[in-house]
């Protein structure tokens, strides 16, 4: 058996059923996926990639593009390749050793082409859904596959709409679950928002689904957090043929899963959210600005670097969710083990270094609030953020400006 790497979002179905992906690839990177892809072995594997295949719409891999580039969202996975921006080699940077980068090792291991097959044409089925088609929001919502962080990440959401000066009222906060795969309606008809025709003409397809996902260990592994490993920002927009869809935030339960299985439940639900708000700030404040796509890896890297840094103001200040010292250290190590070295991907949101540099800068600058408990405005901020940006990301390869790994805690622990 030999290994290759899968590539998401890219991957073709050619006619002799092998996948063909170019291998410079920024999407690799992005989700630190680190998949290890056996070719086909068994004969059942085999056959059930004629049934996947069977399933699929003619020019699926055309009406996931068309649909998916209807609209932009903050996070998501489905973004444009582009030219190198960045200089990857004046950073220290590896996200080899993180223990995130090992746990989605872990969600995907003993993936044969067929698994591959699936993540790629209808992984992102609870995305969809939990996005556009999910009418439990807000407090119908609930969150982790049991609810386990429904109450965590309610009350940050009410916390976060009273903490930041945006008009947060019309802002929907939803869940994103694995369970879509399993409920055939659901299903059904998020495929045929992605790839057309009517319900009843995709029910066979989500049988399929709701098949396979019961069945193999290698998709409902951790109850299939890969498929959810996410959240995002969603700016309010039409989207044909649904209308217009609200300001949205989306938490899936597998990054959840995720930071609570390398040991950060107790602040990662938070963290991810604070975050997301940060984005919908942004969004209302009109601080994203359009650029060409060779610049669009600094300006993603610029925006997300923000958004921790708003987020971590808020973890941190004495009105927002206090959290202890103890507490800012966890945090701050998710945002790090959420970085990455994609320098050339238009979603590269910084390195682990830079994005623990952000949530720093702002954890201190609530410290200074802290007596007079004076909460910025998002402008205000924002203008601090702005002054400081170039120093968080200074380059930190050989001079170590920046905070390195070993003593990133040391300054502010004085
Ligand atoms: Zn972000």
């Amino acid at each position: 058996m030999r290994k290759i790497k899968m590539l998401l979002g890219v991957c073709t179905l050619s006619a002799s059923l092998f996948v063909s992906c170019s291998k410079e690839n920024p999407y690799e990177e992005e989700l630190n996926p680190q998949y290890a892809v056996t070719e086909i072995d068994t004969v059942e594997q085999s056959e059930l990639i004629e049934r996947l295949r069977a399933t699929l719409p003619e020019n699926a891999e055309e009406k996931l593009r068309d649909f998916s580039g209807q609209f932009r969202f903050i996070d998501g996975q489905f973004t444009n390749q582009v030219k190198a921006a960045i200089d990857g080699d004046q950073y220290e940077c590896s996200t080899d050793d993180l223990p995130l980068t090992e746990y989605t090792g872990y969600l995907t291991e003993g993936w044969s082409l067929f698994e591959a097959l699936v993540y790629t044409f209808y992984g992102d089925i609870p995305t969809y859904y939990a996005l556009f088609l999910d009418e439990d929001v807000n407090k119908r919502a609930y969150f982790g596959p049991n609810g386990e962080y429904t109450n965590q990440v309610q009350r940050t959401f009410k916390d976060l709409s009273r903490f930041w000066d945006i008009n947060a009222g019309d802002m929907e906060l939803t869940g994103m679950h694995f369970d879509t795969y399993l409920d055939l309606e659901k299903s059904a008809k998020t495929l045929q928002l992605l790839y057309g025709g009517t319900i009843e003409e995709n029910m066979e397809t989500a049988e399929f689904l709701k098949e396979i996902t019961e069945e193999y260990e290698t998709l409902n592994r951790e109850n299939g957090a890969i498929f959810t490993f996410n959240a995002f920002a969603f700016k309010g927009q039409e989207v044909s043929p649904l209308g217009f869809i609200p300001d949205k935030i989306v938490m899936g339960d597998g990054i959840m899963q995720g930071m609570d299985a390398i040991g950060f439940g107790d602040v990662a639900a938070q963290a991810i959210l604070a975050h997301e708000f940060g984005h919908q700030i942004q969004y209302d404040n009109g601080y994203f600005v359009d650029v060409d796509p060779e610049d669009e890896p600094e300006a993603t890297r610029r925006t997300e670097l923000m958004a921790d840094a708003y987020a971590a103001y808020y973890l941190t200040h004495k009105r927002g969710a206090t959290m202890n010292w103890k507490r800012v250290k966890k945090f701050m190590e998710v945002f790090y083990n959420i970085g990455d070295c994609g320098f050339t991907s238009s979603g590269h949101h910084g390195t682990p270094n830079q994005r623990m540099a952000a949530a720093k800068w702002a954890y201190e600058l609530a410290q200074r609030a802290h007596k007079k408990g004076h909460i910025l405005s998002s402008q205000e901020f924002y203008e601090l953020f702005e002054e400081k940006l170039p120093e968080l990301v200074a380059p930190d390869a050989e001079e170590n400006l920046a905070i390195s790994t070993e003593n990133r805690f040391t300054e502010a622990e004085k």
